[in-house]
């Protein structure tokens, strides 16, 4: 039980890699605060599911990640009720996918503040308790496309390159107060993300949804298999978990060989 003890929040965990994420801390023993979209007796499913099986706390917080009034409540509301949050876990995220002369601003704005905006303000407001206990560990969901870039997803590879920048930063300013920050990258899961722009990239590219797995999403991967959602967990277990406390301010691919090209 690597986490006993500390409390984690994982921002878009009802879904995909935050939930797999939320639920491999549980297991080690972390009280989880989930947040998400969703219908509201599957999340209720999914967080009686996780003290059952895992004899911790879980509360769940519906903020939307995309407006700094209710991240604020959120962090309120988790710092009463658990005093910190020792692990955060920025990984809410969506994507949109069209050229750059057609992209939607609405989305250019939503995926900047979800994927980039967001995590700046959990940062800020986890900090303040994380260096009074001298105990925080800062984990950014990014992505391969933190690293390289892929055509027809200007918002989202601006975004990720920027939580990179913004994972350094808080490095620095943390690492003398016992607080990481860490930033992972997987490549392609599959996951409704993944599943959702799969017709949009076919549209995009004049090709069949077929070919987009074939010829675009595996073939960016040497292993060509998707990444699985447990190998993510597992870096974040390690990330948030004691052991991690010299590795501070990195950006870690787990993306199949795809950013070794
Ligand atoms: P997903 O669609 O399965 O999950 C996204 C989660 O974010 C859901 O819980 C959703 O409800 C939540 N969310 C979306 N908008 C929100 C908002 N405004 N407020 C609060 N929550 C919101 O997607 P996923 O693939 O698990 O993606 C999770 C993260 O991993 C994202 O940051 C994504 O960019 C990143 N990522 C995914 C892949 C992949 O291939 N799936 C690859 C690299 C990085």
């Amino acid at each position: 039980m690597q986490l006993k003890n500390k409390t984690a929040l994982v921002t878009g965990s009802t879904s995909g890699i935050g939930l797999g994420i939320a639920r491999a801390f549980a297991r080690e023993g972390a009280n989880v605060i989930l947040n998400g979209f969703g219908d509201a007796a599957e999340i209720e499913k999914l967080r009686a599911g996780i003290e059952r099986e895992s004899g911790v706390k879980a509360r769940y917080d519906g903020a939307d990640m995309s407006k700094s009034a209710a991240i604020e409540a959120m962090m309120t509301g988790a710092l009463a009720e658990f005093g910190s949050v020792d692990i955060l876990v920025n990984n809410a995220g969506i994507q949109h996918v069209a050229p750059i002369e057609e992209f939607p601003q609405a989305k250019w704005d939503a995926i900047i503040a979800i994927n980039l905006t967001a995590a700046f303000h959990t940062i800020r407001l986890a900090l303040p308790a994380m260096k009074a206990r001298r105990f925080g560990r800062i984990i950014n969901v990014a992505s391969a496309h933190a690293l390289v870039a892929s055509p027809f997803k200007s918002a989202y590879v601006a975004a990720k390159h920027g939580i990179a920048g913004l994972t350094k930063t808080v490095a620095l300013e943390g690492a003398e107060h016992g607080v990481t920050a860490n930033a992972i990258c997987p490549g392609y899961v599959l996951t409704p993300l993944v599943e959702k722009q799969i017709p949009d990239t076919a549209k995009a590219r004049g090709i069949s949804e077929q070919q987009v797995i074939r010829d675009v999403l595996l073939a960016a991967q040497p292993t060509r298999q998707f990444v699985k959602i447990d190998q993510v967990a597992g870096l974040a277990v390690y990330l948030a978990s004691d052991t991690s406390a010299s590795t501070t301010g990195t950006i870690i691919p787990v993306d199949g060989g795809w950013t070794a090209h």
